[in-house]
């Protein structure tokens, strides 16, 4: 092997600020319990909230669909590359969020990106949290339009950088739950800033968007952050949310009024230059959002094990920062001492991943719970957690 020079610099400096990252592979599926080099690890790092990923129900219309379907998709949506059951889902996505219509992208990511850009250009400004998940971060630069950051959940902020802006169309911009906090934005609020700024107008000039890969899912029975604040969507909300996380598979949507998705339709790059998910992504995801609408317990169980297990750390005296959802951070002084409990953790069979900057300012451990841990599994963590304070004093 030619031993590369051409980013050795840069990659020692990561390595001596704690920030050199690897990738840990598993040879299990991904679950409660996965296996990496060939050891059995308790899994608290895994965004399937639900335990869907391994749902049979679910598998079993994967499975179907690729028989029928077979694998690649083929070309994008526009090019035919979609199938019926790319319709079927989005009709089932505009009626769990109680929109008119809806889009499927192929990522959340490549969702942020392609539709941050198609509803804001050079002239419009867009308001943004600062701790706003990246892939909107990156929407935002790609748009040309002028973004003003707001303090994270900082409705009076917010207000008060809207009044000085005069631009005719104003962008709102928020994850409902923030993925590395796991707290919740405050969209009631932000809520009734736009519908007073848009009430009377036939055409809406303050647009929200909502980012609700964490809540979707999770929050109001399943149906997302709107759901959970008892908001019904506006012409001028365009909901995103994701199929990765509590879904359980793959993918990404956009629910919004009928013109809105149109526009997307023939301007959202990422939809128009993208090949179309497989068809056998889509059926999971369907059959996902059939169980959360029959299963309610899931999402309950979900929610008693998010507060037994945040109660516990709580009380072994770790700093779960302003976590309300199954995202539970525990903050640690540097990103070497993050490492270290990771480091630990890892030691005694259960994984929990170190988050540093750039992805987060504070360092942190990232905990996510799931309705599919024991109360034993959750002990464990606990007892191990408050073991180590022991250790290290
Ligand atoms: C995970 C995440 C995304 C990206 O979704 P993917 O489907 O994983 O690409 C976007 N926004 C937020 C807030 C996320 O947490």
């Amino acid at each position: 092997m030619i031993n590369s020079t051409v980013f050795d610099k840069e990659l020692r400096d990561l390595q001596n600020r704690h920030l050199l990252r690897n990738i840990v592979s598993r040879s299990s599926s991904q679950g409660i319990v996965i296996t990496i080099k060939g050891k059995k690890y308790l899994n608290f790092s895994s965004n399937d909230y639900l335990g869907l990923a391994s749902h049979p129900e679910i598998l079993k219309e994967a499975c179907r669909a690729l028989e029928k379907y077979a694998l690649g998709s083929g070309a994008s949506r526009l090019l035919a590359g979609g199938s019926d059951l790319h319709l079927k889902l989005e009709k089932q996505v505009a009626d769990f969020k109680g929109t008119e219509s809806a889009l499927l992208f192929n990522s959340g990511y490549s969702a942020n990106t392609g539709i941050i850009p198609a509803i804001a250009s050079e002239g419009d400004v867009i308001f943004t949290d600062e701790l706003n998940h990246a892939s909107i971060i990156d929407g935002c630069r790609l748009s040309h339009a002028r973004k003003v950051v707001f303090k994270h959940r900082d409705v009076s902020h917010l207000r008060r950088l809207l009044a000085v802006e005069k631009a005719p169309r104003k962008i709102i911009i928020t994850d409902t739950v923030f993925s590395m906090d796991g707290d919740i934005a405050p969209i009631n609020e932000i809520y009734a800033i736009c519908s007073s700024a848009n009430s009377g107008k036939r055409r809406p000039s303050v647009l929200l968007y909502l980012d609700d890969a964490h809540g979707t899912g999770v929050l109001g029975k399943g149906r997302g952050a709107l759901a959970h604040f008892g908001l019904k969507p506006g012409p001028w909300i365009i909901q995103m949310g994701t199929f990765s996380k509590a879904l359980g598979s793959y993918g990404a949507f956009a629910a919004g009024s009928r013109d809105v998705i149109s526009w997307l339709t023939n301007t959202a790059r990422s939809f128009i230059f993208s090949t179309a998910l497989p068809a056998s992504v889509i059926a999971a995801s369907s059959e996902s959002i059939r169980i959360i609408k029959k299963n309610r317990s899931l999402i309950n169980r979900l929610w008693s094990n998010r507060n037994y297990l945040a109660e516990g750390l709580k009380s072994a005296g770790y700093d779960t920062m302003r976590s309300e959802t199954p995202i539970i951070p525990l903050l640690r002084a540097s990103a070497k001492e993050a490492l270290r409990l990771s480091a630990y953790l890892f030691r005694k069979s259960i994984y929990v991943p170190a988050i540093r900057p750039p992805a987060v300012k504070e360092p942190r451990l990232r905990i996510t719970v799931s309705s599919a841990h024991t109360k034993e599994q959750m002990d464990i963590l606990i007892k191990t957690l408050k073991r180590y304070c022991k250790e290290r004093g």
